[in-house]
């Protein structure tokens, strides 16, 4: 309970929070799942990533979440894996998400319907969902894409941080001018199959040729409202008021840099400031990086920047409201893919503070229904509609070009 809580609000909010169908549309942990033998069922405490930073995942912490469905992100980086091996990856990720749910199944069950998260909800389970980030991962092939979405993947963010062969990221240079035409099948292609597209990571032009040729609706799976706070890997208001018209749905992201100016700029100024501290203490440290992030989270705790309050998801959960509507909004934590979280919140088991925060302005418990998860199924099940009457035919031609080897 946050410190000058209501404790009758609160009790209200749990209550409200625990009965709702909660989804949160991006996860991180199979990363460290892969890379550092994660297992769900570790109590996080005392636990650290290499990188230094708590985890904000486990079973025990899901429990206390209220989470009914969770995307656990398959994410490929665009920057590694430049002579192949993206897909390889891919493969690890899922195979990594899949083993948690076989060693855990009183906790969890691999879900990929917007029934089956119906279903186990009732059964007081978490619904694990997967979604690929970073749309070079089917290497061009409509063919891979077919057979990510028979593995289970329900959505694809259309890129990562990189502009690639078919589609562009929110800051990096153009190369498509937005999606390409092989981009544009893709897209058509997802929604035959009824897999989401996710416009988190996209340039603004991406976003904007998606909505033209998106049949379904769309996600931003973890994006929070430029219109509070100015970053590329927010959605603009324009485009939010197309996502009204397209059914879609903005899902939140935690990170303090995404949901405030101020803590992006200061976390920039202060990344230069101390560069010539970072590089020696990266020399210094060059054969331990854990050393290192040691040593790093040291010299920013020293120097610490304006963090916001819990608070600030619900200004843009307003924010979207306004814009676009109630319907269009929704939660995508990022947790595990970022290295903090608004003060507050430690990791999942804080989700609460945004049902309390929501119902102390005033939203109705419909309405929280809406954010927490009932608008993302409305748009699943919509997207399944798509795709079981589309009649459009499985593409002959797969590829964008042949594969080398
Ligand atoms: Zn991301």
């Amino acid at each position: 309970m946050p410190k000058d809580a209501d404790p009758k609000l609160w009790q209200k909010a749990l209550k409200i929070h625990q009965k709702a169908t909660v989804i949160d549309g991006h996860n991180d942990i199979p990363s460290p799942m892969v890379d550092e033998d994660f297992d769900l069922a570790t109590n996080s405490v005392g636990k650290f990533h290499k990188d230094g930073d708590p985890f904000h995942t486990d079973l025990n912490r899901f429990k206390r979440s209220g989470i009914t469905g969770e995307f656990f992100s398959i994410y490929v980086s665009g920057t590694d894996y430049q002579k192949g091996g993206k897909m390889r990856r891919a493969m690890d990720l899922i195979d990594a998400t899949n083993r948690e749910v076989e060693k855990h199944p009183n906790a969890l069950v691999s879900c990929t319907t917007a029934g089956d998260i119906r279903r186990v909800k009732k059964q007081g389970k978490v619904c694990v969902l997967m979604g690929i980030e970073g749309g070079y991962v089917i290497e061009n092939s409509l063919y891979a894409l077919r057979n990510f979405y028979r593995l289970g993947i329900r959505y694809m963010t259309l890129t990562h941080n990189v502009s690639h062969d078919w589609a562009d990221a929110h800051n990096d240079t153009p190369k498509n001018n937005g999606l390409s035409d092989f981009g544009k099948e893709v897209v058509r292609e997802m929604n035959r199959l009824g897999m989401l597209v996710d416009i988190s990571h996209v340039s603004v032009k991406t976003m904007s040729d998606v909505l033209d040729v998106s049949t379904a609706p769309i996600i931003a799976s973890h994006s929070s409202a430029r219109g509070v706070s100015n970053h590329t890997r927010n959605v603009p208001d324009d485009i939010l008021k197309r996502v009204a018209t397209n059914g879609g749905v903005i899902m939140i992201n935690f990170y303090p840099a995404f949901l405030d100016e101020r803590t992006n700029r200061e976390q920039n100024e202060r990344s230069a400031r101390l560069k010539p501290q970072l590089d020696a203490l990266r020399e210094k440290h060059k054969d331990n990086p854990e050393a290192y992030n040691q040593a790093e989270r040291e010299l920013f705790s020293q120097n610490p920047i304006y963090m916001p309050s819990y608070t600030r998801v619900v200004d843009h959960i307003d924010h979207i409201k306004n814009v676009a509507g109630i319907d269009n909004v929704g939660i995508g934590s990022d947790y595990d893919g970022v290295p903090f979280l608004p003060a507050g919140m430690n990791g999942m088991e804080d989700l609460p503070l945004v049902t309390y925060e929501m119902l102390r302005r005033g939203y109705s418990e419909q309405d929280i229904r809406k954010v927490l998860g009932e608008n993302f199924l409305r748009a699943f099940a919509k997207a399944e509609q798509v795709a079981r009457i589309g009649s459009r035919k499985i593409s002959g031609e797969g590829s964008l070009k042949k594969i080398k080897n």
